[in-house]
């Protein structure tokens, strides 16, 4: 509900930065490991921008896999199944390159 509501204050601001009369679409990237219900953050959002610039406008949700990249041998791979284990090396020190992201890609307003 917190996130809803930080993407319709973006979106607001973004408007009127623009002089929009409103907000059509918003496209949110989310990584998996935010395990965002996009039925969820669609209602919410929904709810949050009544009454604002970004009433009605579409939220578009675009999913960031996990990626995971080994310390020692610099390489990337899925992370998706959380195995925290490079499959290069089996190197254990992995830090997660996407996945973790939430953020505001675009905005179309009118
Ligand atoms: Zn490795």
């Amino acid at each position: 509900m917190a996130i809803a509501r930080s993407i319709v204050d973006i979106a607001v601001a973004a408007a009127q930065r623009e002089n929009a009369g409103r907000v059509v679409r918003v496209n949110v990237l989310a990584g998996e490991l935010r395990a965002i219900i996009p039925a969820q953050l669609i209602y919410y959002f929904g709810v949050m921008s009544q009454d604002t610039l970004a009433d009605g406008a579409h939220l578009g949700l675009e999913t960031a896999p996990l990626v995971g990249r080994c310390s020692d041998c610099d390489e990337e791979f899925d992370a998706r199944d959380c195995s925290l284990v490079c499959p290069g090396c089996n190197g254990q020190d992995i830090q997660m390159v996407s996945g973790t992201e939430l953020r505001v890609q675009s905005i179309e307003v009118d």
